[in-house]
């Protein structure tokens, strides 16, 4: 059942590592088939080195398992909670990058310092304030939806970040480039204070990005 879509899944989480995003077998990838709705979600605590597809679960949105036998991840709810909120997004993902979830740890928003940032996200990334070790409620996964409200990212507070997009694709961009403008901000601090983009130019920067760039 919906094969390629895992194995999609799978490969996205290949390329978390490749980035440095993950390390053993920390964070999840998950995305909604936009015809059926059905959800592939990776497998709780397993490395994407020792997964095959079928170790990505397919679930309906109400959590019923239909393909695979592995045990679900602990973030399916928050997920889930996410997908029922936003129908544009069809990709989530949650790393813990250490730049970004540095960021996470101060409870400060990662900055729009680069157009990149603006081009790729949209804005700043905020952090979903309370710091939940679990078991999770609906509570947290409301506060998180929330948090992420129209935007692709949120960071949760001392754990690390989540990242949205239309596709996979979009998910792992805006994953990779809120570590890189993490990492930069960082860097730039030594040398002073940097520029932080205006709203106006965060939104002509992402609808420029949007209508003008890429293939499609
Ligand atoms: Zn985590």
């Amino acid at each position: 059942m919906l094969q390629n879509l895992r194995e999609e899944v799978l490969e996205i989480g290949h390329q978390m590592k490749a980035y440095g995003l993950i390390a053993q077998a920390g964070g999840t990838v998950c995305a909604r088939d936009p015809e059926s709705g059905l959800i592939a979600i990776t497998a709780s605590g397993m490395s994407y080195e020792d997964m095959t597809w079928q170790d990505v679960l397919i679930i309906d949105q109400e959590k019923n398992l239909l393909a695979g036998d592995r045990r679900i991840s602990v973030a399916t709810d928050m997920f889930l909670t996410i997908f029922k909120k936003r129908p544009d997004v069809n990709a989530l993902i949650h790393t813990h990058s250490r730049y970004a979830t540095a960021y996470a740890t101060v409870k400060k928003p990662i900055p729009v310092i680069t157009t990149t940032q603006g081009n790729i996200v949209g804005g700043e990334v905020p952090v979903v304030q309370t710091v939940h070790v679990g078991p999770y409620d609906q509570a947290f996964y409301d506060e998180i939806a929330d948090t992420l409200g129209s935007g692709w990212a949120c960071n949760l507070a001392a754990h690390g970040p989540i990242c949205a997009g239309t596709d996979l694709n979009m998910a792992l961009d805006v994953s990779v480039t809120i570590e890189v403008t993490a990492h930069t901000a960082w860097i730039a601090k030594f040398l002073g204070e940097p520029y932080q983009l205006t709203k106006e130019e965060i939104q002509g920067s992402f609808q420029y990005c949007q209508a003008a760039v890429g293939q499609n």
